[in-house]
């Protein structure tokens, strides 16, 4: 067994996919969360007989997971147990028009038929997307590439050009479907990584392959259960977590860093990775000067932040599915609203969850549970907005709800809970209350996030949705799985 010790700053899932992978490379790992339970954005509420996820609530890529557990011997179903969701979405729009989304191909043409969408736009769209994603999954997903030197030589000229360089996403969504609905549905994907699809690269049209191709997951229970599965299999390798373990600075040495002070006590370490984001890290625990931080927020703008609002109701909506999605009647503005003018928009799209369509443990009997998750601006420090502001906003966000169908909903809310981008940015530290860490802009950085290791101090690198390849629960436990050979890499060299 190596000797050498791993702290990893932050149990979220990326931190958690780090420490887990780096123990299986045979490395000492330790593990400092601020907060009282591991998971990060991962979490959960429970209040009134109701169970809600507080953070993510769609699944996805369970093969990433699998692979934590199967490099020990283990199988992930003893852990938690899935269940695959059909349909994956229901999507209603202000007409009235209500569609569904599935993967089975002859369901699907059903629904894209429902609104004159022929059948074929669809199935060459989602061709047009498995292609994207083989190809962005070969080196940027699985090899962990980090720029645009690794880009090239992975890739090569001729490849490089598949990506379908020069056009947003919108472009590609637009050029293969031909109705608004179907337009607005797929442009909204980008949803997984909370960017607008008018500024993102087209290549994330790859997105609805994570979906088509792989299913759409339901934890038993909740999602937080994968919390829990991560914190038994921690246990069984051995990794200390010391909760409620707040590091207020990483100490260096030169150009090396030597360990990190939690709770006022210094603890030496060999490598550290801070699931802590980027800027926030270089920022507060390595204090670097301006100047760097500067050139950081260039081009790791913050993705979008969210309103969660979390209602237990007295009745239930037999309409819903257990995911939803009610468009905004302008979708173009409303992403120009959110990630252009940084303002609350007028007439947003919104995701609402009610688990309880599929299980029955979640609310009491005859009752749902809803989660309900509109994209808005990140904090503008300038002129950050009040949690007044916010409360005003959901209201409008009720509003729109009834009126699109849940009719009295505000009579039938025996319990709410609120969260607003200033309680995500306390909670979790997140940079600006952002839900999915840097947003995936062609102009601003062509969807790049930060690399896994520090240019300042190499013994230091970063896991989570600020680091490539970005936000999503899938992606930031990959990132921990790359991130530790990267670490295993540097170590040998
Ligand atoms: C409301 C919401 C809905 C979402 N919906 C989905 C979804 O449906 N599907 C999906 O795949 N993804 C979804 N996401 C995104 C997903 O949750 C995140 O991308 C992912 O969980 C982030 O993991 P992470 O490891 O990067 O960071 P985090 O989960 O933010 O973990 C970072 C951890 O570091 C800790 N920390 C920070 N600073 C310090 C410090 N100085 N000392 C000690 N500890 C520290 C924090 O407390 C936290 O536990 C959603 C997120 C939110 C908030």
């Amino acid at each position: 067994m190596n000797e050498k010790k791993v702290i990893v700053i932050g149990a979220g899932l990326g931190g958690l996919s780090a420490a887990i992978s780096l123990r299986q490379a045979g490395y000492a790992v330790e593990i400092f969360e601020k907060n009282s339970q591991i998971g990060g954005k991962l979490n959960l509420l429970q209040a009134e007989g109701y169970t809600f996820d507080l953070g993510p609530s769609i699944f996805t890529l369970p093969h990433i997971f699998e692979r934590l557990f199967t490099a020990s011997g283990k199988r992930m179903s003893d852990y938690f147990t899935l269940r695959a969701l059909r349909p994956h979405w229901r999507n209603f729009f202000e007409d009235g028009v209500t569609l569904d989304l599935y993967p089975e191909p002859d369901k699907m043409a059903d629904e894209a038929r429902k609104v004159g969408e022929p059948p074929e736009n669809i199935e060459r769209f989602l061709k047009y997307s498995a292609d994207l994603y083989d190809l962005t999954n070969d080196g940027y997903f699985e090899n962990g590439l980090d720029n645009w030197r690794a880009f090239a030589k992975h890739y090569g000229p001729w490849k490089f050009f598949q990506f379908d360089l020069f056009r947003s996403m919108h472009q590609g969504v637009a050029s293969h479907l031909q109705t608004r609905y179907f337009r607005d549905i797929f442009d909204f994907f980008i949803k997984y990584v909370g960017s607008s699809a008018y500024r993102a690269p087209a290549f994330m049209n790859s997105l609805p392959t994570i979906q088509f191709r792989y299913d759409l997951w339901y934890v038993d229970g909740g999602l937080y259960n994968i919390a829990r599965g991560l914190g038994r299999l921690l246990n069984e390798l051995g990794i200390k977590v010391h909760l409620n373990a707040e590091v207020s600075e990483v100490r260096q040495e030169k150009n090396r860093v030597t360990g990190l002070v939690a709770n006022g006590e210094f603890h030496a370490a060999d490598i550290v990775v801070s699931n802590m984001e980027v800027i926030p890290a270089y920022e507060k625990l390595l204090r670097a000067d301006k100047k760097f931080i500067a050139a950081l927020e260039k081009k790791l703008e913050p993705a979008c932040s969210g309103l969660v609002l979390d209602l237990g109701l007295d009745c239930q909506y037999p309409q819903l599915a257990h995911h939803n999605f009610f468009f905004s009647d302008h979708q173009k503005e409303h992403f120009k609203t959110v990630f252009e003018k940084h303002e609350l928009p007028e007439d947003p799209t919104i995701y609402l969850v009610a688990a309880s369509k599929t299980d029955s443990t979640v609310a009491p009997a005859g009752c749902d549970c809803l989660k309900i998750l509109p994209h808005i601006p990140y904090i503008n420090d300038a002129q950050p907005l009040t949690r007044e502001d916010y409360l005003c906003f959901k209201d409008r966000i009720i509003d729109k709800l009834e009126r699109m169908g849940l009719k009295d909903l505000r009579k039938h809310i025996v319990f709410e809970h609120v969260l607003t981008p200033l309680d995500i940015r306390e909670k979790y530290n997140s940079y600006k209350g952002s839900i999915y860490g840097v947003v995936s802009d062609r102009w601003k950085n062509l969807a790049f996030k930060a690399p896994k290791q520090s240019s300042l101090y190499p013994n230091l690198f970063f896991v989570g949705g600020s680091v490539n390849p970005g936000g999503g629960m899938p992606m930031v436990v990959l990132c921990g799985q790359n991130v530790a050979k990267k670490v295993v890499a540097w170590d040998k060299s």
